[in-house]
């Protein structure tokens, strides 16, 4: 059977306004052909218009496989898990935007070689502008803890030049429950040309998500009615709504209402909070200040857990507030089925 391609990924995602800008069909496309443009709003990829199987007649199919808008969304709360437990790392992150147990666990792996390198968004400390990067050394993944709400490139671009270019064979990723739908279908599926990268992936770490910004829209808004520059934030959050902390000490907190505009359309066709088909999913709802929320999905989540708790890196402590967790993820299911 002749296998679909980005015509019935533009017909199907693109043009329904459901992209999520994973970025999975721009790293996996043997041909480059797809990219994001640049600049505000981007809300789903181009394509140059050339296309390996559209236009040579060579079977390929790559990026319509990877993409996790084409299948039904996931609309469980929890998803299944082995652990449910509060998280700290055992040493100072000074980013950190929960417990940083997400770097303790990723440290803890690249120093023991359990993993090569780390494909996670980074940003820019001036700008606050973020990039899909590729981490080698734990102390570059401690100064590039924390969280970045807002989205310039496709999440997962850096995945292409870790399994291709640079031909790393033990990855981790960081991605949001999207990327982690994208890595999941990639994992599991049965086009040849995931094969490499499914092969690399070695963990993958999904953080909750209710919605992320376009960096273009939420930049501007808070210069225009707010006279926040970014660089004078000094951390975003967003737990229920988004609170802004500036260098100077002040905060202001905006309701996600306000910020509607601000939000990816893509978002609001999503129902998963919690990265249920990841290995690990890390949040802070759910933890006290200063926690992050560990969900153990996998047995290969749990040996890396195992192994930074081993190490000294990473502190578990009971007590998660499963109720709230829940809810969130029902108010998220409820709001974006339709
Ligand atoms: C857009 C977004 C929305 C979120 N919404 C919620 C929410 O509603 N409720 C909730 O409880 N938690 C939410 N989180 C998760 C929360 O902010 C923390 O990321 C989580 O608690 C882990 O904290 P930590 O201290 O362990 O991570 P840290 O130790 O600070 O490490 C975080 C790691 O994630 C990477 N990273 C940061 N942003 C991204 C990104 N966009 N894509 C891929 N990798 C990234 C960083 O490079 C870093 O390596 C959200 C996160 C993001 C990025
Ligand atoms: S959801 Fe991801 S894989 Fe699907 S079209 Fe958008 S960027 Fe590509
Ligand atoms: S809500 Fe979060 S996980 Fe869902 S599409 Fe938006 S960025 Fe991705």
């Amino acid at each position: 059977m002749e296998k679909k391609t980005y015509l019935d990924l533009k017909r199907e995602v693109w043009d329904t306004g459901t992209c999520s800008g994973c970025g999975a069909c721009v790293a996996v496309c043997p041909a480059d052909a797809l990219s994001f443009t640049d600049g505000a709003a981007a809300t789903s990829p181009v394509s140059t218009g050339y296309c390996k199987q559209a236009t040579d007649s060579v079977p390929c199919g790559a990026c319509y496989a990877a993409c996790p808008r084409t299948s039904v969304q996931p609309a469980d709360t929890l998803g299944p898990y082995l652990e449910l437990t509060c998280a700290a790392a055992a040493f100072e992150i000074p980013h950190r935007q929960s417990g940083g147990a997400v770097t303790a666990i990723l440290a803890s792996a690249l120093d023991e070689g359990l993993i090569d390198c780390v494909v996670t968004v980074t940003e820019d400390r001036f700008t606050l502008k973020p990039s899909s990067v590729i981490i080698t050394s734990s102390g570059a993944l401690v100064m590039q803890a924390g969280s970045r709400y807002s989205w310039w490139v496709p999440l997962l671009a850096a995945l292409k030049e870790a399994v291709i270019e640079q031909k790393y064979k033990k990855i981790a990723v960081i991605g949001l429950p999207c990327a982690v739908q994208a890595l999941a279908r990639i994992r599991n599926g049965d086009n040849d040309l995931l094969v490499p990268y499914a092969g690399a992936i070695r963990l993958v770490i999904g953080l909750f998500c209710t919605e992320s910004f376009d960096y273009s829209l939420l930049t501007e808004k808070l210069r225009r009615d707010y006279g926040t520059e970014p660089h004078e934030i000094r951390k975003m959050d967003v737990k229920g709504k988004l609170v802004i902390s500036r260098y100077d000490g002040s905060t202001t907190n905006l309701s996600l209402k306000e910020l509607e505009s601000c939000i990816r359309p893509g978002c609001h066709h999503c129902t998963d909070l919690t990265a249920t088909i990841a290995d690990i999913s890390a949040g802070s709802v759910g933890s006290p200040k200063g926690s992050t929320t560990l969900i153990v999905r996998t047995p290969t989540g749990r040996a890396f857990v195992d192994a930074a708790v081993r190490s000294g890196k990473l502190i578990l402590s009971p007590g998660a507030d499963t109720a709230a967790i829940e809810k969130l993820a029902t108010e998220k299911i409820k709001k974006n089925s339709s």
